[in-house]
Parts: structure tokens; C-alpha cells; sequence
């Protein structure tokens, strides 16, 4: 082994060669080194702000949802270490992968019968949108080959993803002329449970029949757009497009990497709705953080529309494609969701939430508060001062990261309830102070 860098050496080395997500480089930020995590703590190389470890409120985007260096994931990583950590997925198969499949199969929506593993969310967003427009031209109807979607929404950062991002504010405007032009709804009026507006009902329907010979799937965050905002909408809206899709012979994809394995309080969010899409894609929390895998699931009759076609097959085949390791662990991550009443966890962080952001409410500079399932956010009614507000936060023991006009959580569903009020706090100083 080498001699461990030294917190100072390692952060130099950073900045000079390594990019971060959405960084310059050079990088202008001094990044937190982590030596360790477990349980909900990040455990730091050298203190900040007079704190050694801190609680992690973001569940490393979504994904640790067990919390980190967890027995059981641990034991699932190491045994299938010691068989094969990875190997080939064309013309192989192996039980991990087997196994995660089915399992997806079980748990989702009963008409999603069929699983493309994809090592990263972007790259199962890919895949489903290329099942979509491979299903129409196996039907014969080629010119259905753009997608539509409603703004503030967010699908990841490669090219097919992107050009179904919120195409203003976002990152992704940058690109706005080089991208495929895709068909945007207005974004769906704001609050979980807030009446459907009959307006905006109107609109969708309207703009999924008028586009309908060139649309080939509507695709969308169901009930939570994460990254395009932290917005929650009532789940009458995907009954609504559910109903347009098969009216205008469109098919229907939800993204669920965020909203999957419980966050929003349901297992998948499309069970608010009681609805089933054609294709879904999940990842994030799939391997409790461990490693990353995604997967896009299929009805049979895309499936078997893709395989009536001219070119019968799914042209897309990943190096890592069903990786044994990651999928070994997904299992461990699944079954330990499902062997809990995580149910009730999500509730209990989100009753946390829900006391402890309420000072926020009202607070001069914060215009909304809002909490479903196991996600927090804070509204500023300006751009946050990102790194004020991480400041705040980590002088409170909390690891948060603010965007755009938001501070916001969504805690591993093991974090204790001293641990969800400390969230809290780091929150509210973050927004005060931000
Ligand atoms: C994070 C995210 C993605 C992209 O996933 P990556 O693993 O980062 O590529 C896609 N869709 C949604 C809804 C996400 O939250």
C-alpha cells in the first residue's frame, strides 16, 4: 500500500486533475475530504468547523438509503467479491443479475416484465428512449421519434436525457441548440395535494393529441422532480397522461431513479397514482449506494414489439452490463428494504421533517416549505450563497448541498430522530444564512 496522502497534498492533487460534478477546472472549491462513512456520518480527514463527522442529509444523492459500510451490503459485496466481481454479459449469465431482474420484475408494477440493466440513471434513460422509438419503427411508424415531456423535469446529463431537461435555468440550456428538439408541456402546478387544475389537464391532453404522429413517449418524473427543482405535484396528473398515452398511441416512461425504493413514501411514486407506465427506469438507491446500476424495465408488449421488427434486438450492450458485483448487492439493498417496515421509517423521518422545518416557514428570505415521504426542502426566495450555506450546515454537523434557490434533504431512512431534528437545524441555518 502507499503511503496515505495527506489531507492537504490530496486536495492539491484534486484541484489540479480531477474534475467534480458540474466543476471547473481547476477546481475553485475546497472539497470536504472523506476518510469514512457509516451508518448516517461521514467521517472527515481533518475537521471543518470544528466538526470531525457529519451527518449526511443527502444520502449521497438519493442512493445510501441503509446508511453507509452496512453489515449486510458489506457481507452481499464481499461473497460475491470472492465468486467473480465481474464478468461479460453477452453470451454469460449469472445468478446476481438473474436474481436482481426478477426481483425488479416482483416489486414493480405488474405489466413491466422485462429488465435492461444499465450501468448509470443517464444511461438507463438512454436505453428507455431508445426502446421507445425502436418500438414504433418495428410498428412501421418511424416518424414517432421525439419525445414529450413537462418542464422542470430532469433525466441526467447525457445527450438524449438532456434534451428532456428543463430546457430554461437549467444546466443543460447551454446545449440548447445542439440538442434533439423535444416537446415541452408547461410544468405541473405545484403541491402533492393540491386538486387537479382542469386547465392544465386540458393542456396536457391537447398537447399529447396534437403531437401525437411524432410522439413516441412522453417521459416524466412522476409525482417529485428532483434535480429541476424539488417540486412535488398531485399524482392525478399521471393518470392524465396515462389516459392520453393510450388514446394518441403513445408510450408512457417514468423515471423513478429518484422517487424509487420508497423515498417518496410509496414504494415506486407511480403507486400514488395507481397507474402503470411502459417503461421505467430506477437506479440510485438500486444498490443502497454501494455501486452504480440502473435498470430499465419493459412491458411485453414493447418487448415484442421491438422483436417483430426488420432489426429484432435491443441495439445496446455495456461493457459492465450486469455487473455481478453491483447487482449482488442490489439484492442485499432490495431484500433489506422490503425485510423492514420501511414504511413506517419514511413516515417517521418525514413527521422529523415536517417539526423540524416549520421555523423555517415565514423566516425572511425562505418562499416555500415543503415535506413528502422522506424528502425536506426549503425554498429561498433567492439563489442560494452555496457556500454560506454549506458553511451553516457543516458548523451544525450536517453534509448538505444546496442548489439553485434550495436547501434540501432526503436522509438515509435509518437516521435517527436526534439525527433527522440536527438535519433540521443544518437546514435552517443553511437557509438563514445562504
Ligand atoms: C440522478 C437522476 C438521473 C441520472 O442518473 P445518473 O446515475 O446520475 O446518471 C436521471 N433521472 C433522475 C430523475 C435522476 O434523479
Amino acid at each position: 500500500m502507499p503511503d496515505p496522502l495527506r489531507p492537504a497534498e490530496l486536495r492539491a492533487l484534486d484541484r489540479a486533475h480531477v474534475w467534480h460534478p458540474y466543476g471547473p477546472m481547476p477546481g475553485r472549491q475546497e472539497p470536504l475530504v472523506v476518510e469514512s462513512a457509516s451508518g448516517v456520518r461521514l467521517r472527515l480527514a481533518e475537521p471543518s468547523h470544528g466538526q470531525h463527522e457529519l451527518v449526511d442529509g443527502m444520502s449521497s444523492w438519493w442512493s445510501a438509503v441503509h446508511g453507509y459500510n452496512h453489515p449486510v451490503l458489506n457481507e452481499a459485496a464481499r461473497g460475491q467479491l470472492d465468486r467473480m466481481s465481474h464478468v461479460m454479459f453477452g453470451g454469460l449469465t449469472h445468478e446476481p443479475a438473474v436474481r436482481l431482474a426478477t426481483r425488479l420484475v416482483e416489486i414493480t408494477p405488474e405489466p413491466l416484465q422485462h429488465v435492461f440493466l444499465a450501468d448509470s440513471g443517464s444511461v438507463s434513460v438512454e436505453v428507455a428512449v431508445k426502446m421507445c422509438l425502436q418500438y414504433w419503427r418495428s410498428a412501421g411508424r418511424p416518424a414517432k421519434n421525439r419525445l414529450l415531456t413537462w418542464r422542470g423535469g430532469y433525466h441526467g446529463d447525457t445527450w438524449q436525457p438532456m434534451s428532456v431537461c428543463d430546457p430554461e435555468g437549467g444546466m443543460h440550456e447551454l446545449w440548447s441548440g445542439s440538442l434533439p428538439r423535444q416537446i415541452f408541456a408547461d410544468a405541473p402546478p405545484d403541491g402533492f395535494d393540491a386538486e387537479p387544475d382542469e386547465t392544465y389537464v386540458r393542456h396536457l391532453r391537447d398537447l399529447v393529441a396534437a403531437h401525437a404522429d411524432e410522439t413516441a413517449a412522453v417521459i416524466v418524473e412522476p409525482v417529485v422532480q428532483g434535480a429541476g427543482g424539488m417540486r412535488f405535484h398531485s399524482p392525478a396528473y399521471l393518470r392524465v397522461l396515462r389516459e392520453a398515452c393510450d388514446a394518441n398511441d403513445v408510450l408512457l416512461v417514468f423515471d423513478e431513479i429518484a422517487t424509487g425504493f420508497g423515498r417518496t413514501g410509496q414504494l415506486f411514486a407511480a403507486g400514488h397514482a395507481g397507474v402503470s407506465p411502459d417503461v421505467m427506469c430506477v437506479g440510485k438507491a438500486l444498490t443502497g449506494g454501494y455501486l452504480t446500476l440502473a435498470a430499465t424495465l419493459c412491458t411485453s408488449r414493447v418487448a415484442e414489439g421491438i422483436s417483430s421488427g426488420d432489426v429484432p434486438v435491443l441495439a445496446h450492450g455495456p461493457t459492465f452490463m450486469g455487473n455481478p458485483l453491483a447487482s449482488a448487492v442490489a439484492c442485499a439493498s432490495v431484500d433489506l428494504l422490503l425485510g423492514q417496515d420501511w414504511e413506517l421509517e419514511v413516515k417517521r423521518i418525514g413527521t422529523g421533517l415536517r417539526q423540524g422545518l416549520a421555523e423555517a416557514a415565514g423566516a425572511p428570505g425562505v418562499r416555500d416549505v415543503r415535506v413528502l415521504g422522506a424528502i425536506g426542502v426549503v425554498q429561498l426566495d433567492h439563489e442560494v450563497d452555496m457556500e454560506a450555506a454549506t458553511r451553516a450546515a457543516v458548523r451544525e454537523g450536517v453534509w448538505l448541498r444546496p442548489f439553485r434557490d434550495l436547501v434540501y434533504t432526503m436522509p438515509p431512512y435509518v437516521t435517527g430522530d436526534d439525527d433527522v431534528a440536527r438535519i433540521c437545524r443544518a437546514v435552517c441555518a443553511a437557509a438563514r444564512e445562504g
